[in-house]
């Protein structure tokens, strides 16, 4: 059979892994790491650097078509890979998601609205940046995840003393808003440029991380909806995408939304996708990078998805590294347990995941509670 690449050895990677898997082609990943959470499931695992060009060109002798599942894989091993076999998304795509000031451009020439902000580079940018920018958070262009990366300033005075913090790095400043919440659309775009997208995410984010998804996602009215929608829909024909891709969104107190930053490959919102739609996420990456049809998902349950974060395994702060109650959990009708195989657990790190299927909203969120007292999750 085919053998599908994927350029990084996370969980994304491992989800990635088992889709391609069950629908029948071998994979091939590559990670440094010899215990990359993809790594230990695949049929190869090149240990290398994503710059290696042996690596590479492994890679390249093993795979029929090649992907990523890590945003921030060096655009140029994309390049290189994508002179011999098809590559999904294309590095041009992918660099403009990996410059925070890239992408906001992008989101703007497609007529999709982001926060006001300025970028970073000089010392007379950082003198020219109008008082209506704060207070603001300012962010490193590139690298940042889980909200690091990222300064809150109040003042001009804290917006110096942050750019000094971050080794004044390239940085985009942008105005802290008023959000109401926020919302992400996952969308899958085919080399013949035909789109699906998935049904709009409600996210709850805390400390800068993913906590809980729920779709369908509630408080959203049929106008915004369409309009993230549409915008997703926009921005991943405009790049000419193929592949997965993950656009979050701010709904701000006065219902305007805007669109905050994008991900070139599956995303964190969009795991519930396994266990509560037809057709997941993953299975739309392997779709899209072997040329299969692409079909309108469809979401067949309502569910909550919690992120089980390395926090779990030091109940009241004790490093006891126990495993939590597992067999609790999965005494509750409608829980799906995803864990990642990552042997060590450490405060905010993603051990796996938590999706909670049910046949209305509401018995959904009744058992994901139950699911979170149980773990220790506080409510939602
Ligand atoms: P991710 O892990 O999603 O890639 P990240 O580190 O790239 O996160 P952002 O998504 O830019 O960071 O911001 C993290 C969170 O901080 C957002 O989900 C939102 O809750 C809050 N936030 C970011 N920018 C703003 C803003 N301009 N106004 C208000 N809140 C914001
Ligand atoms: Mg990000
Ligand atoms: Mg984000």
């Amino acid at each position: 059979g085919a053998t599908l690449g994927v350029l990084g050895g996370g969980q994304l990677g491992r989800m990635f892994v088992h889709a391609a898997q069950s629908m029948g082609y071998r994979t091939a990943v590559l990670d440094a790491d010899p215990a990359s959470p993809a790594g230990l499931v695949s049929h190869h695992h090149v240990k290398a650097d994503y710059l290696d060009a042996a690596g590479l060109a492994e890679m390249a002798r093993l795979s029929q078509a090649i992907t990523t599942e890590f945003e921030n894989v060096p655009a140029q091993a994309l390049d290189t890979l994508a002179a011999t076999l098809p590559v999904a998304p294309a590095g041009a795509a992918v660099a403009v998601c990996q410059d925070r000031a890239r992408e906001k451009a992008h989101f703007t020439g497609c007529g999709v609205s982001c926060a006001p902000h300025a970028v970073i580079e000089t010392q007379a940018q950082l003198d020219a940046v109008q008082d209506e920018l704060l207070p603001g958070i300012l962010k490193t262009t590139r690298m940042g995840y889980d909200g690091k990366g990222q300064v809150r300033v109040k003042t001009r005075a804290e917006l110096i003393a942050a750019w000094d913090d971050l080794k004044r790095v390239p940085c985009v400043l942008e105005k802290m808003l008023p959000l109401d919440f926020e919302v992400s659309v996952i969308v899958a775009r085919g080399r013949n440029g035909d789109v699906v997208n998935f049904p709009v995410q409600h996210n709850l984010h805390r400390d800068g991380i993913l906590a809980v998804t729920t779709v369908p996602a509630p408080g959203v009215s049929g106008a915004v909806a369409v309009e993230a929608v549409e915008s997703a829909r926009r921005i991943a024909a405009s790049l000419d995408y193929v592949g997965v891709l993950c656009v979050e969104f701010f709904v701000l107190q006065d219902g305007r939304i805007v669109a905050n930053e994008m991900a070139p490959r599956p995303h964190n919102s969009g795991h519930h996708t396994i266990d509560a739609c037809d057709v997941s996420q993953f299975e739309m990456q392997v779709r899209a990078m072997a040329n299969l049809p692409l079909v309108e998902p469809v979401l067949h349950s309502a569910c909550l998805m919690l992120n089980l974060l390395g926090d779990l395994w030091f109940p009241g702060g004790i490093a006891t590294q126990t495993e939590p109650d597992w067999p609790a959990v999965l005494a509750l009708s409608g829980t799906h347990l995803h864990l990642y195989g990552k042997t060590e657990a450490r405060k905010g790190r993603k051990m796996g995941h938590l999706t909670v299927t049910g046949s209305t909203p509401e018995a959904a969120h009744a058992t994901a509670l139950q699911a979170a007292a149980i773990l220790g999750i506080e409510p939602f």
